[in-house]
């Protein structure tokens, strides 16, 4: 008799538990599915695939739309591959496995179910994680019809976020266009998201092909299957077509020691960090949070869960149960509060993508739905500057485009450029890099804000459509939220969070030498002291722009005179990476801008209206026109006095929370399936 079989098509969704694709494959309903298929395709579309010897692309190399960058970079490529690799193993300590394979999904899985039927068995569904870009959907259309020219439904499961859609208490098309009113009314649900669904006692089996020597359609069966080739070969091959200007070869040769990022992908990592976050030590980091998330340096200053959770190698429903866990044992603190509001702000981006589509990836941004008016002149040619694709690299930094200083990590503004070489050299930033990167290339350099968003989505370890492009449109002010006008003062920040410029001295060891007073601003030093102190065209001589707010921020405060650091130099950090049991994972191959409750402390340029500084008043070294004060009227301001009532407001909140504890969801509450 045929097998009943179920295709499981995992994308981001690379775990085991909480998986609405494995439960739903093991519940009461699908009690006649005798077989479980779970399906991984890495598809041409999102990673380049020429590399892989014999592969034959279909369509156009995988790069992004604008600005032609690879879409993904060398880093995620090897943390996907690790990702799927141990989704198999792991898979396969549970008696199953994983089939995979290359090309373009909807083609390949219809092929699969196909091979099936021919072999007589039935194919009762395939499931599949839900998303909601415009590209996905395009896709899942037409794996839909494929799949329905062989008569075989496809299920998809909506659980990317943290709160279910369902259990929204607007409709999504109503979702708010400002942050708070969507987080006080989830806050005000009887459950915090619901509990993890549980892994499946026994999976059902693999449906191993029945034919001696048979392989499953797609590319890619003679690598995986006949030559028993791991996350080696196949990263080789993947990395192989990446070696272009702006691409590393980094990611090839391993982790960057440096690194605040040091895992491996894959499930298994995702939940040794959570363990080591949340329950290692007593008390363990998350005690901590607040105090250090705006940390640079060191894997410990913030979770880290972000790439696990970009792919799903952990689900959000699992963080939560692991705070739960903490508060019964510690109690809620700012601390547990603060990484709930963190998780909110990641669906609040999901959420608003979802009601704005496509407006996510364009020029105008959300505004252009909310506010057409005020997206107009931003619409305009010369509001933007951008980069000019065909133009050779200049023969020497200061005559080179300010875009290519950007990406290169040679601004002259070592706060930014140790973010961009972060970036560039390990997949990571801090959230606190990527919000000043972000406002130093759309905010002082004002260049096209698609450019900085598909150059993370191509180097990011933990890319995700919504939070990336909803994060640099928050920041370059083409968003929904009205708080748009905001500008970072990169000397400043650096002042602040990087007080003795350690995180500047790992990233650019040309600076190893500079004193500490003038770290952020060594263009200030006499040039005899610079070519003493940095190695001739190490770096550059001159900041690609100096705005004339930076410079009372030249002089940083020391110590009082009893000795007491300054309020910045008390920022805490842990320190080094420090690579223990949640070091790297265990595979052998192996204010916030958005997103967080001090954000109202973001400081503009040009004071608390937020706005450009007037013409004349920014000097540019490379030969740029100075602006007028467009971004004053660009938005309704974020006032020093509405972030002040922000910030009030929060910390009424963070109080009630102390007060009530949480209203969360219980593991021991039923589960919902
Ligand atoms: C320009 C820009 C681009 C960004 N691109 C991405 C991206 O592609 N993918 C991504 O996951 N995050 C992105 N972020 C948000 C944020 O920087 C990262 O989520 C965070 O740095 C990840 O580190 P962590 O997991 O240690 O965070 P934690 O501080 O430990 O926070 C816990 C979790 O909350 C969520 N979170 C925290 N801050 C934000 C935020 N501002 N917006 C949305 N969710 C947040 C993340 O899921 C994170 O893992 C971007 C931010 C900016 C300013």
């Amino acid at each position: 008799m045929g097998r009943k079989v179920v295709i499981t098509l995992h994308k981001n969704d690379l775990r085991v538990h909480d998986n609405a694709l494995f439960h739903a494959a093991h519940d009461a309903k699908h009690k006649d599915v005798t077989h479980v298929l779970p399906v991984f395709v890495f598809d041409e579309r999102f990673v380049e695939l020429s590399g892989l010897p014999g592969y034959q692309r279909q369509g156009p190399e995988a790069r992004t739309r604008q600005y032609k960058f690879w879409r993904t970079g060398a880093f995620r490529a090897r943390f996907l591959l690790e990702g799927v690799f141990d989704l198999r193993d792991t898979l396969r300590k549970h008696g199953s496995d994983l089939l995979i394979r290359f090309g373009k999904m909807e083609d390949v899985t219809a092929d699969i179910a196909r091979d099936l039927i021919e072999n007589g068995d039935e194919v009762k569904e395939v499931f599949l994680q839900e998303e909601f870009y415009t590209e996905e959907k395009a896709i899942e259309r037409k794996l839909r019809n494929n799949l329905k020219k062989a008569g075989v439904p496809l299920t998809c499961f909506d659980q990317v976020p943290l709160i279910h859609v369902d259990d929204l208490p607007f409709p999504p098309k109503s979702m708010p266009d400002v942050f708070t009113p969507f987080r006080k009314r989830v806050e005000n649900l009887p459950q915090f998201g619901r509990p993890p669904l549980p892994i499946p006692k026994q999976f059902k089996p693999f449906p191993r092909p029945t034919k001696p020597d048979h392989l499953y359609p797609g590319f890619g069966g003679s690598i995986i299957e006949k030559d028993h080739r791991g996350v080696d070969y196949v990263l080789q091959c993947l990395l192989q077509p990446l070696q272009d200007t702006f691409q590393l070869r980094a990611g090839s040769e391993g982790k960057n020691q440096k690194s605040a990022f040091p895992y491996a992908g894959g499930e298994t990592a995702a939940l040794q960090r959570l363990d080591f976050y949340f329950k290692d030590g007593s008390p363990p980091p998350i005690a901590r949070y607040k105090e250090t998330r705006n940390g640079l340096i060191g894997h410990e200053y913030s979770t880290k869960l972000s790439p696990f959770l970009c792919l799903g190698m952990v689900s959000p429903r699992a963080i939560v149960a692991a705070l739960d866990e903490y508060e019964d044992k510690f109690g809620s603190t700012q601390n547990t509060y603060w990484i709930r509001f963190e998780l909110l702000w990641r669906d609040y981006f999901l959420f608003v993508a979802r009601k704005f589509g496509s407006k996510l990836f364009t020029l105008g941004g959300f505004e252009e739905v909310t506010d057409p008016k005020q997206a107009l002149p931003k619409l305009k040619n010369g509001w933007w500057k951008t980069w000019d694709m065909d133009k050779p690299l200049a023969d020497s930094v200061e005559h080179e485009q300010p875009a290519v200083r950007w990406m290169q990590g040679n601004t002259g503004v070592p706060f930014i450029d140790a973010n961009m070489a972060e970036l560039r050299e390990s997949g990571f930033m801090s959230n606190r890099g990527r919000q000043n990167v972000a406002s130093f290339l759309t905010k002082d350099c004002q260049i096209d804000w698609r450019l900085g968003a598909e150059f993370f989505e191509s180097h990011l370890i933990d890319f995700e459509p919504s939070n990336n492009w909803g994060n640099w449109q928050y920041v370059s002010g083409v968003g929904n939220d009205p708080r748009a006008s905001r500008q970072f003062n990169p000397i400043k920040q650096g002042n602040d969070y990087d007080p003795h410029g350690d995180y500047i001295r790992a990233w650019l060891p040309q600076l190893a030498k500079v004193p500490t007073p003038r770290i952020q601003c060594p263009w200030t030093m006499h040039p005899s002291d610079r070519s003493r102190l940095i190695p001739a065209k190490s770096y550059p001589a001159r900041p690609v722009l100096e705005q004339p707010g930076w410079r009372p921020h030249y002089n940083r405060k020391g110590p009082n005179k009893h000795g007491v650091p300054n309020r910045n130099e008390r920022v805490r950090n842990p320190g080094p990476a420090i690579v223990g049991r949640a070091g790297r994972g265990s595979s052998a191959d192996g204010d916030s801008g958005a997103g967080s409750a001090d954000d109202k402390k973001a400081k503009t340029v040009a004071g608390s209206s937020g706005d450009r500084p007037k013409g004349g008043q920014q000097h540019h070294h490379q030969q740029q026109k100075p602006q007028d004060r467009r971004w004053a009227n660009a938005a309704t301001q974020t006032t020093g006095e509405a972030r002040e009532r922000e910030s009030r407001a929060s910390a009424r909140v963070l109080e009630e929370a102390h007060k009530n504890g949480h209203r969360r969801a219980s593991s021991k509450e039923t589960m919902i399936a």
